[in-house]
């Protein structure tokens, strides 16, 4: 029971840390946006240039997060 416990709080913990940094620099170059430091080097495939890559979970997180909020006004609404 006790590392139920602590699986979910590691997957809330997590959820917040998506929710207040949703990416991150890019793997593939490491936050540069394209693949070596070089002047006519291309603009790196996975990012697309930016340098940044949203974490795994990122996009349910926050469709969870949006879904909340509107439960919560929704029923705040409806309560009076
Ligand atoms: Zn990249």
């Amino acid at each position: 029971m006790t590392h139920l416990l602590t699986v979910l709080a590691l997957i809330a913990g997590y959820a917040v840390f998506v929710l207040i940094w949703p990416d991150m620099a890019c793997g593939k170059c490491s936050g540069w946006g394209h693949k070596a430091r070089r002047r006519r080097s291309k603009a790196c495939g996975r990012c697309k240039g930016t340098g940044r890559q949203s974490r795994p979970g990122a996009r349910v997180v926050h469709k969870g997060a949006a879904m909340a909020i509107r439960y919560i006004r929704e029923k705040r609404e409806g309560g009076r």
